[in-house]
This record gives structure tokens, C-alpha cells and sequence, in this order.
């Protein structure tokens, strides 16, 4: 079996947003593992709009190795639109999105190979520990997982980020999902085929801060609840009935109690209470739909998902890349 994956083509996908500091050191570690592993492969890396020289660094590579392919979008789209355009372009056989900061150690990469080589069609890298990030973001992230996972139909492996292997029938699926609103850990798993997990341990970052603060990473969940559950329009509904019934008892209650000791108080304090609860319930009601809203006029917008200023490297046909990658 072995012998005849050799072959194939493995594409490995680097958004990159501003990582100077880190791209040189990346590129070296990835072309040691892959060299080692005897694949031909390509390393995409995607410009997500870059302030800094991460292009001029990236041109460089490529002067002097045909396997690094550059695709510089027009601005920056945010990290899962990035991969997009990478899964869109690549060529490989087996697909590898990984992050550009050295979080997600190279080294693992023959591990997910070997999997694939046994046959699945994802082989999915699982954090085991998480080094050099604080435990807050820990504790967030490990609930989200949790949270997401309780609330969706589709299971999304819990502490996966991005990282992972994907056969070319996965990435094709994939290709095939054009939303705007993209959770990409969800959409990997919406689409199915053989999964297996690996664990690793992620790093810190090697230089650099990361991308993603608090309200980032806040819209980045309601992202993720929003494009894969209507659960909260329908939390909405039951916590509007249940308020209403309480509503009901609680007018039987005043009715019987006047009844029976007469209206002693005015009652302005339940009367506020009453109406600055609904108030706030009937606000995060519309707010809910309000979320699914936006969402539906961006979704019948129909723009392309993104630009590309230049596409450099993968216009030329599968096998002269594969000869290039020979070299
Ligand atoms: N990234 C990107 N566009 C963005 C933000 C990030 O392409 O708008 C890339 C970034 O260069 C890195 C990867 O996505 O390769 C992960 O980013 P980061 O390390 O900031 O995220 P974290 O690891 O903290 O989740
Ligand atoms: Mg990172």
C-alpha cells in the first residue's frame, strides 16, 4: 500500500495574516518533515492581506523552491475564508491546513499520513495540551467545544482546531460548500467520509501575538451556534411560552389574592418587574432573529467568497507541479 501513495501529491495550506517573524522558521521545520517523508507535496501559502513583508518573504521562497505556491487575496478575509481559498486552489491528494505560528507542530504531519495511508479519509489532530496560552482561553474554548457539541446534530470533535489531513474526495465535497457564514471545524465535519483522530500536543506560538481576541473569538462562536443550529430561534419560542404561562398563574394569584384580602398595595414593583423582564426577553428574542437575519440577507447576497490579487504557482497542471516538486 505504501508503495503506491508515494506517488500522490500532499498539499499542505498556510493562511497568513502578518507572520513575518514566523514563516522562515515554518518553512524550514515543514520541508524537513516532508522531505523525510518521501512525498511530493506543495505548500500553499495563502496572503490574507499581510501588512508586514510576509509576501516579500513568501516571493523569496519561491525563487528558490518551485513547491511553495502563493495565493495573495486583495485583503484580508479572516482566517476560514484564507483556507478557502486554499482547499479551492491546491492540488494534492491529501490536503493539510495548518497554522503558520508553529502551533501546530509539522512533525505531527507523517502521523496523519499514516493514517491516511491506512485508508481514511480524515484524520483529524486532536489537541492533547495546549502550551503557552492562558487558562482562560482554555477554560472558553473547552466549553465552547462542549457547548456546540450539545446543541448541534453533527458532532464536531471536541479541542480540534484546523489542523488535520483531508482526502482530495473530502476537499472536493468541501469545494462544493459556497456559504458565506463559514465555521470550518463544522463544515470538516458536516461533510462526513471515514474519520480518525490523532493527538498531539500544541505549542506555543513561536513569535508573534495571536489574531484572535475575546470578540473574535465571541462572534466566532455564534458563528459556529448560528450556521449549525436553529436552537435558540427555538429557545426563544419556549422561553416565551413558559414566561407567559408563568404570567397566567401569576394574574390567577393577584386575582385571588385581591379576592380574598382586597388590593391592599398600588403594585408598581411587580408592575416594573413584570415589564422590564418581558421588555428584556422580547429584546434578546429579536435579537436571536436578528442573528439568523443577517445572516440570511448575507447568504442572498451571493458575493464571491473572496478575491485573489495574484495566484502564483498553481495555474500550470497537476503533473508539471509534480515534476517541479521532484525537482
Ligand atoms: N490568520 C489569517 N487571517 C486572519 C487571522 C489569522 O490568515 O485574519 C492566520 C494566521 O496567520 C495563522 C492562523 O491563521 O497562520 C492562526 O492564527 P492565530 O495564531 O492568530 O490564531 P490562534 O492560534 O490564536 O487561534
Ligand atoms: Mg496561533
Amino acid at each position: 500500500m505504501r508503495k503506491t501513495m508515494k506517488g500522490l501529491l500532499v498539499s499542505i495550506i498556510v493562511p497568513v495574516f502578518n507572520e513575518s517573524a514566523n514563516i522562515m522558521e515554518f518553512y524550514f521545520r515543514v520541508t524537513r518533515v516532508m522531505n523525510q517523508t518521501g512525498y511530493d507535496y506543495e505548500m500553499v501559502f495563502i496572503n490574507d492581506g499581510s501588512k508586514d513583508d510576509t509576501l516579500d518573504k513568501l516571493h523569496g521562497f519561491r525563487e528558490k523552491d518551485r513547491r511553495i505556491k502563493i495565493i495573495d487575496l486583495s485583503r484580508n478575509f479572516g482566517k476560514e475564508i484564507a483556507l478557502t481559498a486554499g482547499l479551492d486552489n491546491c492540488r494534492g491528494d491529501a490536503v493539510i491546513p495548518i497554522d503558520a505560528d508553529l502551533q501546530d507542530p509539522p512533525e505531527v504531519i507523517p502521523d496523519l499520513l499514516a493514517k491516511w495511508e491506512d485508508g481514511y479519509d480524515v484524520v483529524y489532530a486532536t489537541r492533547s495540551k495546549r502550551d503557552g496560552e492562558t487558562s482562560m482561553k482554555k477554560l472558553t474554548a473547552h466549553l465552547f467545544y462542549r457547548f456546540i457539541r450539545r446543541l448541534t446534530p453533527i458532532s464536531i470533535p471536541q479541542d480540534t482546531g484546523d489542523f488535520r489531513l483531508m482526502s482530495r474526495k473530502v476537499v472536493n465535497a468541501l469545494k462544493e460548500l459556497r456559504e458565506q457564514h463559514r465555521f470550518m471545524k463544522g463544515l470538516f465535519s458536516w461533510v462526513g467520509f471515514n474519520q480518525t483522530s490523532i493527538s498531539y500536543r500544541r505549542e506555543p506560538r513561536f513569535a508573534g501575538k495571536t489574531k484572535f481576541n475575546y470578540w473574535k473569538l465571541w462572534n466566532f462562536a455564534v458563528e459556529g451556534i448560528t450556521s449549525f443550529t436553529f436552537l435558540p430561534l427555538q429557545a426563544a419560542t419556549y422561553l416565551g411560552f413558559a414566561i407567559s404561562l408563568f404570567a397566567i398563574l401569576f394574574a390567577c394569584y393577584l386575582f385571588i389574592t385581591t379576592l380574598l384580602h382586597g388590593n391592599a398595595v398600588p403594585g408598581y414593583p411587580s408592575l416594573m418587574v413584570a415589564v422590564l423582564f418581558l421588555g428584556g426577553v422580547q429584546l434578546t428574542t429579536l435579537g436571536i432573529i436578528g442573528e439568523y437575519l443577517g445572516r440570511i440577507y448575507n447568504e442572498s447576497k451571493r458575493r464571491p467568497l473572496y478575491f485573489t490579487q495574484s495566484i502564483i504557482g498553481l495555474d500550470d497542471n497537476k503533473e508539471l507541479s509534480r515534476l517541479e516538486g521532484v525537482k
